[in-house]
């Protein structure tokens, strides 16, 4: 209920149109797809992924001897399934311990999302610690103690400006001692300085591979749904500088461009886990592509 109540602006954006051609049309011609390709790619879905979901849609016209425009609204439905790939992909923090990074450019809600996981974890009985390691900006580590308050979880920061990597040493220690399940990260992942961002990363990787060699790892890239192609393109640079594991999409509710979720599983291969759809520490939902699709189209 929840899932469909956040996607109302991409559904209202992609399918409204789409649902129109299907209509509007009395034969399948180039015009039909010629409208169905713009309307997909408006819809933020990614102009090389259209053209394979489009390809596929023909061969599948073809194969099948369709020749009612409204007979294509399965098939144009299967393909976008097929082009998304996995459908449930989100971790479930079961295995072992783990330690997940996260990182984002500033205002993505990184922050948000860190406290929702936590908020998440802790409603499973987990035991989590967060580690403030965006030290750059002292309002990040403030930010983060509201959210594990809210989520009951421990945190471990450091002073304003000092090494990250000294931070996740002592989030490590804590973690241990505590027997802690989940290590949450957030980090100063900014883009604007690639090499910086790189070294930071391999930095503390390289603390984890010393103390805690046993831990299952993620690197999370958190993206603002509401930018459409330019979250598509912030996850590319990430995942050239880093070995990005999955992707969390924020801003959800607000946001017509939901279709991204689609090109950035397409496109890049990256792994949709989870998509933010408000503000309080609830709205955060595992991400489902079938159910995704589904609640777009149903
Ligand atoms: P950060 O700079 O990346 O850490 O971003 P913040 O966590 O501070 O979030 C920036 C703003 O986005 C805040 O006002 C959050 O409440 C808001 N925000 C984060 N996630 C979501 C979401 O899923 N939906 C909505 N509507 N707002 C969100």
């Amino acid at each position: 209920q929840r899932l469909v109540s956040g996607l109302t602006k991409t559904r209202d954006h992609i399918v409204s149109g789409m649902d129109s051609i299907f209509s509007g049309f009395s034969q399948i011609n180039d015009d039909f797809y010629d409208e169905l390709e713009e309307t997909l790619i408006m819809g933020d879905i990614g102009v090389r992924t259209t053209m394979e979901i489009l390809d596929q849609l023909r061969e599948k016209v073809k194969e099948q001897h369709i020749k009612e425009p409204t007979d294509c609204r399965e098939l144009l439905i299967e393909s976008i399934k097929e082009q998304m790939g996995v459908s449930e992909n989100a971790y479930e923090f079961e295995e072992k311990t783990s330690v997940v990074f996260v990182i984002g450019v500033n205002g993505v809600g990184k922050t948000t999302t860190i406290g929702k996981l936590a908020g998440k974890l802790r409603a499973q009985d987990k035991k989590v610690i967060l580690a403030a390691a965006d030290t750059f900006r002292a309002a990040a580590g403030e930010q983060l103690k509201e959210w594990a308050n809210r989520a009951q979880a421990e945190m471990i920061g450091g002073q304003e400006g000092s090494d990250p990597a000294a931070v996740i040493y002592d989030a490590v220690a804590a973690a241990k001692a505590r027997h802690a399940d989940v290590l949450l990260c957030d980090t100063a992942g900014r883009l604007h300085n690639k090499k910086n961002l790189m070294e930071e990363l391999k930095k503390m990787n390289r603390i984890i591979d010393r103390e805690y060699p046993e831990a299952y790892r993620e690197t999370l890239v958190v993206l603002d749904a509401t930018t459409g192609q330019n979250a598509l393109a912030q996850a590319k640079e990430f995942n050239e500088v880093a070995d990005i594991t999955g992707v969390i999409l924020t801003k959800m509710d607000g946001s017509a461009k939901g279709g991204i979720a689609v090109a950035i599983q397409s496109e890049l291969g990256l792994p949709v886990k989870y998509i933010g759809v408000g503000e309080t520490i609830d709205d955060l939902q595992k991400f489902d592509a079938d159910e995704f699709v589904n609640a777009l189209f149903y």
